[in-house]
């Protein structure tokens, strides 16, 4: 069976304003590979801007690639999809709150979709959409209520019962706990590995925070500058990083094996506007070397694991 997303070579681009009536594009995605195995969850992280969002959109069909492709079950999208391919992929954000529409109750948020995309006969409504609830650990009391009536948890639980209501294959999660309080945020990274579980849902877990991610998935993928440079096992990244910047980020989270406090400071990312040459990590590499100033790394590949630098796997 194909793998339900893989991404070839994807770029995205855009457009950038640098003076009154210039503007030029700037490289959010570059040259992306990524595959998502069936049932698998899995983490793409990186700091703000670094394109893990844009990738993420990218695979849902919400913005267009400059070059490569994304393909679902081994089929190209298309640059328009057809709208049982749409259904098939659906994401979530950070803000449930601004994706619900206030003026609809949670029973009519769920039943649109059912009506629209899934044709449910009318009779079947309201079963499916208590169903629907009944996945999202919410009770038949919210049918009638409307999101600011919601806690953020519960507005995030019925934006992913909208999501289910499709029945898609792959959830693009973007941030999607990062508003919520702890406690309410580990009730709904518990959800997310219940409908993996029972649904079969590949989940594409985008988050700057690298504790959730550990706990939560199966692989990591490390964004930078738009380029992937990591990628692996989430157990075998966490107790060994491969690349420089996956150490910098790991160093920054608090964990048992790891006492130091912080890693040294990176400092703000270059500006995609002026990429650096050669590696786009050296200017804020502690190992860098003369010819990663000048030559970009290739892409090593070990098990199921690769990296893009120099020293990967390097005497080893
Ligand atoms: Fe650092 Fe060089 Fe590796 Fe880039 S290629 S991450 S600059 S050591
Ligand atoms: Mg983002």
């Amino acid at each position: 069976m194909s793998e339900p997303i893989r991404v070839e070579n994807l770029t995205v681009t855009y457009a950038v304003r640098t003076g009154l009536l210039r503007s030029r594009d700037v490289l959010a995605v570059d040259r992306a590979d990524l595959t998502l195995a069936r049932g698998e969850i899995l983490g793409l992280v990186g700091e703000s801007g670094c394109g893990k969002s844009t990738l993420g959109r990218a695979i849902v069909g919400h913005a267009r690639p400059a070059s490569g492709r994304v393909l679902l079950d081994g089929l190209p999208t298309p640059r328009r999809r057809p709208p049982g391919m749409r259904r098939r992929v659906q994401m979530i954000y950070q803000d449930p709150g601004s994706s619900l529409d206030p003026r609809r109750t949670v029973f009519q948020t769920l039943a649109e979709p059912l009506r629209a995309h899934r044709a449910v006969p009318a009779d079947q409504v309201g079963p499916r959409v208590r169903e629907l609830l009944g996945m999202v650990g919410l009770g038949q009391e919210h049918l009638r209520v409307r999101p600011r009536e919601l806690s953020g948890g519960q507005r995030q639980r019925v934006a992913i019962a909208r999501a289910l209501a499709v029945e898609p294959d792959v959830l693009v999660a973007d941030e999607a706990v990062a508003a919520l309080d702890a406690s309410v945020a580990g009730a709904v990274l518990n959800l997310l590995r219940e409908l993996r579980e029972r649904l079969g849902l590949t989940v594409l877990f985008i988050s700057h925070d690298l504790a959730t991610v550990r706990g939560l998935c199966d692989r990591v993928a490390v964004m930078y500058l738009g380029s992937i440079v990591e990628e692996g096992p989430v157990a075998e990244i966490f107790a060994s990083p491969g690349h420089p910047y996956t150490h910098v980020l790991l160093d920054a989270v608090p964990s048992r094996e790891r006492r130091r406090p912080g890693g040294a400071p990176l400092g703000e990312p270059p500006s995609p506007l002026h990429l650096p040459p050669g590696c786009r990590f050296h200017p804020r590499c502690p190992a860098a070397e003369e010819r990663c100033r000048t030559t970009a790394p290739p892409e090593v590949r070990r098990g199921g694991r690769r990296v893009a630098c120099h020293l990967a796997y390097e005497g080893v």
